[in-house]
């Protein structure tokens, strides 16, 4: 409102919109086919690009058009600034016809595109019918444009786009060289914002960057969008507050912070955070599939012993995904990721989203500070790697590993949580799982055969028997 609007003003979407192949984010398994398509100079007949709306179907249509087209290309690229890229990026070219079939799917309304196909380019080299939303247009239509598609001259060029690649005629697929876009993920999407608030001279805190990307569920377009709303009600400095008050989202750091109850078992805690999470307002239903996001990103950096390929995370995420991971081993965060699955079917018909995240948290709670079967396995066969493999009798060698299991365990029910000190034991016992013993090798991998040898084992027997039994015969199966 105030005196920087000396120049008109381009929404963001519009200004970063990218011009190449190099630009697009998020889709490189599509650019680089292009880009070999291009370089090769086999360029099909026909694509169509499939994918949610936003994440650049359109752009990635115009950049190949111009790419097509361009009269001083850089490689591949189109160059942006000769008459055929500059007509086309503004759509305008004559050579280039866009169809939005969404408004104009009657064959009346492909009848044109077919007329025109039978004339040369006016002065492209391609002559490129771009139809957007094509699974709207009629069956009469597509049948109409079915020998064109089958038979296009060589200056023809077809692309489509739609979001519901499901309802597109297989006859019409078949005819297509076909692309799948991606949701773009979210550390993606901070990514460019942060490029982009660099080129505004915007000061934006890195979880602000966090939270619209959070917010546009993989897509660019409205992720720019909430952008240029949020400079437009805050100014030139965001901070992650006023972004999440746009999208009703939790902190990112209040987030991990229930997760990190949820994984010590705290269920004051859980509760106090969900409470005021409900009444500052906050979008439940979101913040129930973030935290099955989150659990799912501690699963995958576990499995993959810390890598962060394949993660969906900001470098400060991973950052706490790396505390969280000691916290406990990956079936308890199983067990934890599984009860949120299940939540995510219950909360289409529930009444109280509250009380269902409530519920679903103290159980997954529970469940996460519960020793599986394996981590007593584990637990056990650590304590006979770690006795010297010496006469039976002796009783002063034995004695340093005794007290271990004997002093913990206590003898109440059979789901005993394994108390508070969830954090302790692990760490203790994933030693001998990874690196093997060195006295004893066959304590890692057991084969059916010695399986048998340890559930007769009495030793084993002797401590399994402060879990009342029911495990040994659990582990028979
Ligand atoms: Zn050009």
């Amino acid at each position: 409102m105030e005196g920087n609007e000396q120049t008109a003003h381009v929404a963001l979407p519009l200004k970063y919109r990218p011009m190449t192949f190099e630009d697009v984010v998020g889709q490189e398994h599509v650019t680089r086919t292009l880009r070999n398509a291009l370089e090769s100079g086999r360029v099909a007949n026909a694509y169509l690009f499939i994918g949610p709306r936003g994440i650049g179907k359109t752009t990635l249509s115009r950049i190949f058009a111009k790419a097509l087209n361009c009269t001083n290309p850089k490689g591949v690229e189109p160059c942006g600034e000769c008459e055929n890229c500059v007509q086309i990026a503004a759509g305008r070219s004559i050579d280039v016809v866009e169809l939005d079939a969404a408004s104009h799917n009657k064959v009346e309304d492909v009848r044109p595109i077919i007329e025109a196909v039978q004339f040369k380019p006016a002065s492209s080299k391609y002559k490129i019918f771009i139809i957007d939303e094509c699974h709207m247009l009629t069956a009469s239509a597509w049948n109409a444009l079915l020998k064109t598609l089958e038979e296009p001259p060589p200056y023809v060029r077809f692309v489509f786009a739609t979001t519901e690649g499901d309802k597109v005629l297989d006859t019409i697929v078949s005819r297509c060289q076909r692309f799948d876009l991606r949701r773009i993920q979210t550390h993606q999407i901070a990514e460019r914002l942060r490029y982009i608030c660099g080129k505004e001279g915007i000061d934006a805190e890195e979880d602000a960057l966090l939270a619209i990307a959070r917010g546009a569920e993989g897509g660019m377009r409205d992720a720019l969008s909430s952008l240029d709303q949020l400079i437009a009600f805050k100014g030139m400095k965001i901070t992650e507050e006023d972004a999440l008050g746009v999208f009703g989202l939790v902190s990112r750091s209040a987030l991990e912070g229930l997760a990190g109850a949820v994984l010590k078992g705290d269920a004051a805690a859980i509760l106090r955070a969900v409470e005021a999470f409900d009444s500052a307002g906050k979008n439940m239903r979101r913040l129930a599939s973030e935290l099955m996001q989150h659990f799912r990103n501690l699963l995958v950096y576990q499995t993959l012993g810390g890598a962060t390929t394949g993660l969906e995370a900001t470098p400060e995420q991973v950052k706490t995904l790396a505390e969280q991971a000691k916290l406990c081993d990956s079936s308890r965060i199983f067990r934890v990721a599984d009860q949120l699955a299940a939540m995510e079917d219950k909360l289409r018909h529930v009444l109280s989203v509250r009380t269902l995240i409530e519920m679903t948290l103290i159980r997954a709670s529970r469940l996460a500070t519960v020793a599986s079967i394996e981590e007593l396995m584990r637990a056990v066969r650590a304590l006979r790697a770690a006795q010297p493999a010496v006469p039976p009798t002796p009783v002063a060698p034995v004695a340093p590993a005794a007290p271990r299991p004997a002093s913990p365990a206590p003898a109440h029910a059979v789901m005993a949580p394994a108390p508070s000190p969830a954090a302790a034991p692990a760490p203790q016992l994933r030693p001998p799982a990874a690196a093997p013993a060195p006295d004893q090798p066959q304590s890692r991998d057991l084969t059916p055969e010695e399986q048998r040898q340890m559930l007769d084992d009495r030793r084993l027997n002797d401590f399994m028997g402060i879990f009342k039994g029911a495990k040994i015969t659990d582990m028979k199966k």
